[in-house]
């Protein structure tokens, strides 16, 4: 693989990682909103749906993150991080 592929699928690697996280901060409102506040339900939604989505809001992102969060040249986790710019393993560079 040469580098402009390992760009190429870190990026979508990246893009991934932002929908997953999205969804799972969608599904955290209503459970941070009644957290937050002195409410004890959100929009129709009671504390226990709410962390109830909560929950499944974060299984697409725990099941990414150990699953799909990978280097692509060495199929390794590449460190954390949003604006990481090369594999903390193999040293590719992973961002322009
Ligand atoms: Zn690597």
């Amino acid at each position: 693989m040469n580098s402009a592929e390992v760009l190429e699928k870190y990026k979508s690697v990246l893009f991934k990682a932002k929908i997953v996280s999205v969804i799972a901060i969608i599904f955290a409102i209503p459970k941070l909103f009644i957290g937050f506040t002195s409410y004890t339900t959100f929009l129709g939604i009671s504390s226990n749906v709410a962390l109830l989505l909560f929950t499944l809001g974060f299984v697409p992102y725990i099941v990414f993150f150990y699953s799909y969060w990978k280097c692509p040249s060495c199929n390794k986790f590449p460190g954390s991080g949003w604006a990481r710019k090369e594999c903390q393993h193999c040293h590719v560079m992973l961002k322009e």
